[in-house]
């Protein structure tokens, strides 16, 4: 069985999307994988987890953007903490992915990134990873 694999992020702002495809490959280069799967999940309930592109960075500003439009900073929101909106982001982006391994590196699309969704920063942010590597 292989162990979980915790990652720390920083996050800066009160949103924003942090490209962690760099630490989550460099994770299972370490674990020395070839091929198999490496799932990622979030332990947070206001951060979430998305695969887009990483190529041009307007794309993260356009989600992040049209994310404020689906769900209003100001609302009938009855949380107490105050922080509704980034819970229902987090729920709408998800909060884990999936993805191949081939050859020792992420198998993603050529435009294809990995990326923290702070809805509630600046924190520090849990990511945990656990690869299956093929026998
Ligand atoms: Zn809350």
């Amino acid at each position: 069985m292989s162990e979980i694999i915790e990652l720390t992020v920083k996050t800066n702002r009160g949103e924003e999307m942090i490209d962690i495809t760099g630490v989550v490959q460099k994770a299972l280069q370490d674990k020395g994988v070839a091929n198999g799967i490496c799932h990622i999940f979030i332990p947070h309930t206001t951060c979430g987890l998305t695969i887009n592109e990483h190529a041009d960075p307007d794309v993260v500003h356009d989600i992040l953007a049209t994310l404020d439009k689906m769900v209003p900073a100001h609302g009938n929101y009855r949380h107490i903490e105050g922080n509704s909106p980034a819970h229902v982001k987090t729920s709408l982006v998800g909060s884990s992915q999936t993805v191949l391994i081939a050859g020792g590196k992420l198998r993603l699309g050529t435009w294809q990134g990995i990326f923290l969704c702070e809805f509630d920063g600046p924190r520090q942010r849990k990511v945990w990873l656990k690869i299956v590597s093929e026998a």
